[in-house]
C-alpha cells in the first residue's frame, strides 16, 4: 500500500477587507499518496494559489483559517515558524518564476550548496552533486552555469535551477505553481517527465490554470470561487466532466476553439459558478451539496449521481 503523503482540508480561509469579511477558500479537501500527482486547477482567482499557501502555513497578513486540516506524512503539519525547517525539505515550492526564487546577487554554486547542506549533504560533496544535478535539468555546461549570477540566465534557464534547487531536498512533497505556463504541448510534458526524474516517489501539486494539464497528472481538482467544484483521477475528469465549470473550462481550451464563458445572471446562489452558468435553474439557489463515489466529487445542485 502506498503512503499517504498529504491530507488536506481548507476549513474556510477569510480575509478582513475594509468592506468586511471575505470567504476565499471553503471546504476544500483532496489527499495525495506517495508517487501521485494533482493538477489544481482554476481560473485565476479560484482559490489554487491560497490553498498551496494554506498547505504551506504561509497565508498572507489578514487572511485566516477557521478549521481544516493538513496531516503531511500522517502528522499536522505545524505553524509559520515550524514549517521553517521543513520548506525547502520534506515540501518544496517551485514558483512561477524562476528568477524571483534565486538570490540576485549571489553565484548559483553557492545556492546550491546552501540547499544541499540545509538536507544535510557533506559540503565537500556539494560541488559534486550540484554539477550532477544541473546535468538531470539538462545543461550541457554545469560548471559554467555554477559560475553564473542569476541576471545572466534566462527564464527557461532560471526554472530550470530552480527545479535543480528544489531537488537539492529529497522533498515527499513538490508543490509547483504554474510550471507550465507559457509552454507548448512537448515543453509540458518534457516538464512532467523532469519533475518525476528528480522527485521519482514524491507527490507532486501542480498549480495550473490550464485544464489541459491535468491529462499529464494522477488526478485533478477543479476550484472555482473558492470552492471544489470537481475531483477525481485526471482521465476520468478530463473524458466525462460532471460539473458544468469543469465543462466550460474544458470547452474554453483553444484546441476546442471557444471563448471564455459570458456572465448571464447576478447572485443569488452558493454555486460560485452561478452567475455564468448555462445550466443553472432554481435548484441552484439554495446550499449546493457535494456527491461523492469511487473516488470523485461533485458540488452542483444538477447533478445526482456520478460515473464510476
Ligand atoms: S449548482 Fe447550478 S449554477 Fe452551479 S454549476 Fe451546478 S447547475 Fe450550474
Amino acid at each position: 500500500m502506498r503512503e499517504s503523503v498529504l491530507k488536506y482540508s481548507s476549513g474556510a480561509v477569510k480575509a478582513t477587507l475594509a468592506k468586511g469579511e471575505r470567504t476565499l477558500l471553503r471546504g476544500v479537501s483532496f489527499s495525495l499518496e506517495e508517487g501521485e500527482s494533482l493538477a489544481l486547477i482554476g481560473e485565476t482567482g479560484s482559490g489554487k494559489t491560497m490553498t498551496a499557501l494554506s498547505i504551506m502555513r504561509l497565508l498572507p497578513r489578514g487572511i485566516r483559517q477557521e478549521g481544516g486540516e493538513a496531516l503531511f506524512l500522517g502528522e499536522e503539519l505545524p505553524d509559520t515558524e515550524g514549517m521553517r525547517s521543513i520548506l525547502g525539505s520534506g515540501i518544496v515550492y517551485i514558483p512561477q518564476s524562476g528568477a524571483e526564487a534565486l538570490a540576485p546577487l549571489r553565484r548559483l554554486r553557492f545556492q546550491l550548496r546552501d540547499g544541499l547542506m540545509k538536507n544535510g549533504f557533506p559540503r565537500e560533496k556539494a560541488w559534486a552533486r550540484s554539477l550532477e544535478l544541473l546535468s538531470l535539468v539538462g545543461f550541457d555546461e554545469p560548471e559554467r552555469i555554477l559560475g553564473s549570477y542569476p541576471f545572466e540566465l534566462s527564464g527557461g534557464m532560471a526554472q530550470r535551477v530552480v527545479m535543480a534547487l528544489a531537488a537539492c531536498a529529497e522533498a515527499r512533497l513538490v508543490i509547483a505553481d504554474e510550471p507550465t505556463n507559457g509552454l507548448d504541448r512537448e515543453a509540458t510534458a518534457a516538464w512532467f517527465g523532469l519533475a518525476r526524474k528528480l522527485f521519482p516517489s514524491a507527490a507532486i501539486i501542480v498549480i495550473t490554470h490550464d485544464i489541459s494539464v491535468a491529462g499529464l497528472c494522477d488526478r485533478a481538482a477543479v476550484l472555482c470561487g473558492g470552492v471544489l467544484c470537481e475531483s477525481g483521477p485526471a482521465g476520468k475528469l478530463l473524458a466525462d466532466p460532471a460539473h458544468p465549470y469543469t465543462r466550460a473550462l474544458i470547452a474554453a481550451l483553444p484546441a476546442n476553439g471557444m471563448t471564455e464563458t459570458p456572465r448571464l445572471r447576478s447572485g443569488g446562489s452558493d454555486c460560485p459558478f452561478y452567475g455564468r452558468c448555462p445550466e443553472a435553474s432554481e435548484a441552484c439557489e439554495g446550499e449546493i451539496p457535494e456527491i461523492r463515489l469511487a473516488g470523485r466529487s461533485c458540488r452542483c445542485a444538477m447533478v445526482q449521481t456520478l460515473s464510476r
